[in-house]
């Protein structure tokens, strides 16, 4: 049996699948055996029973619930369904500073396990994965219209033109001004 950690709590509280595939929650209240992010009932915490696999829940007598169905392997790895979360993040609310602390904190899990879950998706760091996502859509609102750089460098998560126009020469080995002006000439 598994402890019932604060973050295991958090998420069964907030419904989130971060722990789903990895620990089953048996409450002993019903018998029943969850996923964390089952929706049907929010157990008190001294009712929570957690193991690594749902047959350890089924020994101890929890049956499967009927509406999460634990028993039924999820279509989606957690791995890929916490990449999917990080990438929702990531590509909504990139205009915000990011930081690895915060986003691990939204997810509950650790840096370093964000840290390692972009890696194994991307191949990037967190901080390289991001800035990919910043200067596409750099790119985008360049090629849009007439928004001046300076607003496009806020709203993609920069607080000073100049560190964005760095960080977006060093990316496409030319200044956004530039860029935008050849892409027009090019489409006439
Ligand atoms: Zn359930």
């Amino acid at each position: 049996m598994l402890t019932v950690s604060d973050e295991l709590y958090e998420a069964i509280c907030r419904r989130t699948s971060t722990f789903d595939g990895r620990v089953y929650i048996g409450i002993v209240s019903t018998k029943i055996v969850c996923f964390p992010s089952c929706r049907s009932r929010q157990p008190k915490r001294e009712n929570i029973r957690a193991y690594s696999t749902l047959l350890e829940a089924t020994q101890d007598g929890f049956r499967p619930c009927k509406r999460c169905r634990p028993e039924q392997p999820k279509g989606e790895s957690p791995a890929a369904e916490l990449f999917r979360n990080v990438e929702k993040i990531m590509t909504s609310r990139f205009e915000e500073p990011l930081t690895l602390q915060w986003m691990a904190q939204e997810l509950y899990i650790s840096p370093t396990h964000l840290q390692r879950t972009i890696k194994e998706f991307t191949g990037l760091s967190p901080a390289e994965h991001l800035t990919r996502i910043r200067m596409a859509r750099a790119q985008e609102l360049l090629l849009a219209g007439s928004l001046p750089i300076a607003t496009i460098a806020k709203q993609v998560g920069f607080r000073s033109v100049s560190h964005f126009t760095v960080r977006f020469q060093r990316f496409f080995n030319v200044s956004p001004a530039l860029y935008r002006r050849a892409r027009h000439d090019g489409n006439g």
